[in-house]
């Protein structure tokens, strides 16, 4: 099924995210997170892909799985930065060939050191979105950044490329993790000044340690309000604590969130179904409304 038909449908609908092993070694392990989160019955569990491409096989692998073997839409991660038009063209037509109907088109970041942009790579996402639309009728998502996008100095220009994007094909979109749902409300505002109208998933992080808090700022340069790092602050050396209290945290984010209107909503579960289940435990009777 299409992702956006799900999301047009009437209720709440709550998706989560895998990612693919690194190494074989960890395969079975990612495969049974993968099962318990599909048992949580979300609307759909999207697959991220490496950013070397690396585990691009491993993405349609478990996108695949998740769909004819667990019963529950997937949708799968594809960038295109690390690998040339041809090799991006070749797993789109797997992707193709397997069932998947739908991806999350990304550029990725351009992996260091490497020449770019190139004639041989397309340079931006929404190229790629493009050349998806070429190989057939998928449901294609993007990413968004409701803080900007690092590279992007002027958040202008961010929604001046997003609605390019948008434009090339998008049907909806998921953001990048914020802890302030304020500056998901402003940008969602001014996103909809700009004409840009698809279905908007915020992505809710549980942040459930000091670490993981480190290297989710290093990756996505967002910023922490006070009411977060005070708890970080108080809990981070207590490790159960601090998973409870991130819980907690995504859960009163996800419960604003609702409660002003938005529908869907895209958990990064990051391979942890102690924390998804806790979350939809916490959203059990909210989530029926
Ligand atoms: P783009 O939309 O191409 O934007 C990249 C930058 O270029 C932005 O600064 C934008 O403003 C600018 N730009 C866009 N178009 C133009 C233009 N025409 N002219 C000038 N500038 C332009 N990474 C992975 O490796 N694997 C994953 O599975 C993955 N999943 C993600 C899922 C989500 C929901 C999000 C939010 C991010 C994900 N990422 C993933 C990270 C993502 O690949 C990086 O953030 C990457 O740096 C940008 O990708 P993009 O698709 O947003 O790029």
């Amino acid at each position: 099924m299409k992702i956006i038909d799900r999301l047009n449908e009437d209720g709440i609908h709550i998706s989560f995210e895998v990612f693919p092993p690194k190494t074989d070694a960890g395969f079975d392990k990612v495969m049974d997170a993968t099962k318990r989160i599909a048992a949580l019955n979300p609307s759909y569990i999207s697959v991220t892909y490496g950013a070397g491409g690396g585990t691009s096989k491993n993405t349609a692998y478990i996108a695949n799985y998740i769909r004819k073997e667990l019963g529950v839409e997937s949708l799968a991660h594809l960038t295109c930065a690390s690998s040339t038009k041809e090799e991006v063209r070749q797993v789109i037509q797997n992707l193709k060939q397997s069932g998947i109907e739908n991806i999350l088109a990304l550029r990725g970041d351009i992996p260091q050191g490497m020449a770019f942009p190139t004639e041989e790579r397309f340079r931006y996402a929404y190229e790629l979105v493009e050349e998806i639309r070429k190989h057939g009728d998928f449901c294609i998502g993007a990413a968004c950044y409701p803080e900007g996008h690092v590279e992007n100095e002027h958040k202008e220009d961010d929604i001046k490329y997003l609605k390019q994007k948008v434009d090339a094909g998008v049907d909806f979109l998921t953001t990048q993790m914020f802890f302030d749902n304020d500056i998901h409300y402003n940008f969602l505002y001014r996103i909809r000044e700009a004409g840009i109208t698809v279905p908007v998933l915020p992505g809710i992080m549980p942040i459930t340690s000091a670490s993981q808090m480190k290297r989710s700022q290093q990756l996505s340069g967002t910023v922490f309000p006070r009411r977060f790092l005070s708890i970080l602050d108080r809990f981070g050396d207590y490790p159960k604590a601090m998973e409870q209290a991130g819980i907690a945290y995504a859960t009163d984010q996800i419960i604003d969130l609702l409660a002003n209107g938005v529908r869907n909503i895209h958990i990064y579960s990051m391979n942890k179904p102690e924390v998804a289940a806790a979350i939809m435990d916490n959203l059990s009777e909210i989530i029926k409304c």
